[in-house]
């Protein structure tokens, strides 16, 4: 028996595929143009990769984004139109790193002044910032050398650049827990274009002051259900396939066909594998979409009585590089510190081994690493999280896509961001600003609207 369910038709000025910020700051800036919109969101929920949740014991975790900076401009207008506040992330007391023979040392500050490949570490990030001083952020490939540093991984750069295996240590960790990847992987232009895009290595790598500077107060993704409340969101309605016709676009899921005169699409590049495109997207956008793949992390809550380990002046921030999965911890208690939270990163090449092994056995790697942090009590959280993002349907992976050593050369200046006839690009992988942040999401999705609102002449 063949069953034909009758798919419902709908129209509007504007489709916007995906409710994460990218999609939604188009969506709120389409509609106060005065167009109609429809935000067409595969999974049950608005917010993607900024997800929170109340665990059992009464704490809410934030499994995605977390940390806001004071310079991500445009997050800190919209919180302020929807009445979102943020508070400081937990930094009090001394951090701590591990090193890989086991060698503990404690610090204050960002990053330690002394220790094994300290010197190295800090001249190499010292160029990476003067180079990044001559990125070009809106059109990457006018870059001076552009195709140079495209055409090498930041492994290799890094390599011409020291033969300390402590600095190269440490530069290695601060690829895996800015890009999820690892330095082989990635296009040293890539790694400039996105320290830039920041506006600088201490930016991005910074608590106070920087991109790990503060939190929301309502969870990550409490603006993002703020600006979905005045919006046609329609959850659970996976985009199948998206066709341009003579006047438009046709919009099709699971339930219904939107007929609409233009779409912006917000997904990830390399999960937008999972949309049909008739006729098939330029071999440019489907280049770079095969040559910007997600970065791979997990992110790990343990809930504790208390913040112990304040008691003792330790701060719960940590970098370990030793063979325990776990490359970073931090304190993620909440704002009125009723209950302890440590959160543990794991990422890159780590994470694909830990998400393999048998639960118990990733439980017991992470707890072992929080106790190497906080102390013995760390052992026994009275609750636990985790999220693996690789495992995301959605977005299949995060914190965002990283490119290629060559991808930018060969598909950027065509794939990047270009619009397609009536199909125009947004998400924070397509953000001259905090790119592969929330701000930049916001920016993105700020700008692809302004490109359906001019070219509509609305
Ligand atoms: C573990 C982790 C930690 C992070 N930490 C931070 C942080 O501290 N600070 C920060 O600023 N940023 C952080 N980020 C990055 C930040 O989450 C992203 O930059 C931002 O949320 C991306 O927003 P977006 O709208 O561009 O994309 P997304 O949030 O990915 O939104 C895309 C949406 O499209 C939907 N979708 C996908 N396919 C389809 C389809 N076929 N049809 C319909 N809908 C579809 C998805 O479900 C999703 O909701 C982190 C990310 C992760 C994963």
């Amino acid at each position: 028996m063949c069953v034909v369910t009758e798919l419902e038709q709908q129209s509007a000025d504007v489709v916007v595929v995906g409710a994460g910020y990218a999609g939604l700051a188009a969506a709120s800036r389409l509609s106060a143009a005065g167009l109609g919109v429809v935000v067409l969101e595969a999974a049950d929920r608005v917010g993607g990769r900024a997800v929170s949740e109340m665990l059992p014991s009464g704490v809410r975790v934030d499994h995605g984004a977390q940390w806001i900076g004071p310079s991500q401009k445009r997050f800190h207008e919209l919180a302020a139109q929807f009445e979102c506040t943020t508070f400081p992330a937990w930094e009090t007391g001394r951090h701590v790193e591990v090193w890989h023979d086991g060698t503990r040392a404690d610090y204050s500050g960002t990053l330690p002044k002394s220790g094994p490949g300290v010197a190295g570490h800090e001249r190499v990030t010292a160029l990476l910032d003067e180079l990044a001083l001559t990125v070009d952020l809106d059109q990457p490939w006018l870059t001076p050398n552009f195709d140079v540093l495209d055409s090498m991984s930041a492994e290799e750069f890094f390599q011409s650049q020291t033969e300390d295996e402590d600095a190269l240590r440490r530069l290695a960790l601060v690829v895996q827990s800015v890009w999820c990847c690892e330095p082989r992987e990635v296009s040293f232009f890539h790694v400039l274009f996105y320290v830039a895009s920041a506006g600088g290595c201490g930016q991005l790598a910074g608590t106070s002051g920087s991109a790990r500077d503060s939190r929301l107060s309502g969870g990550a993704d409490a603006l993002a259900l703020a600006m979905a409340a005045s919006l046609t969101v329609r959850l659970d309605e996976p985009v199948l396939t998206i066709r341009h016709t003579a006047d438009g676009v046709e919009v099709v899921t699971g339930k219904a066909v939107v007929r609409a005169r233009r779409a912006i699409v917000t997904v990830p590049p390399a999960a937008l594998g999972r949309i049909g495109f008739e006729p098939a997207l330029p071999p440019a956008r489907r280049g770079w979409t095969g040559h910007t793949p997600m970065g791979r992390v997990a992110k790990v809550h343990a809930v504790y009585e208390e913040p112990f380990w304040r008691k003792k002046d330790r701060s719960g921030i940590a970098t370990l590089y030793g063979r325990n999965p776990v490359g970073a911890v931090f304190d993620n208690s909440p704002q009125d510190a009723s209950r302890g939270v440590l959160v543990a990163f794991v990422h890159g090449d780590r994470v694909d081994r830990w998400a393999a092994a048998p639960d118990d056995v990733r439980r017991a790697d992470v707890l072992a690493a929080l106790a190497e942090v906080a102390g013995a009590r760390a052992r026994m959280p009275v609750d636990y999280a985790e999220m693996a993002w690789s495992e995301d349907g959605w977005t299949i992976g995060g914190y965002a896509c990283f490119v290629y050593p060559g991808g930018w050369t060969q598909f950027g200046e065509h794939g990047w961001r270009a619009p397609t006839g009536t199909v125009h690009w947004a998400g924070t992988e397509t953000a001259s600003v905090w790119n592969g942040h929330v701000d930049g999401a916001l920016t993105s999705g700020d700008r692809a609207a302004d490109e359906v609102i001019a070219a509509l002449g609305s």
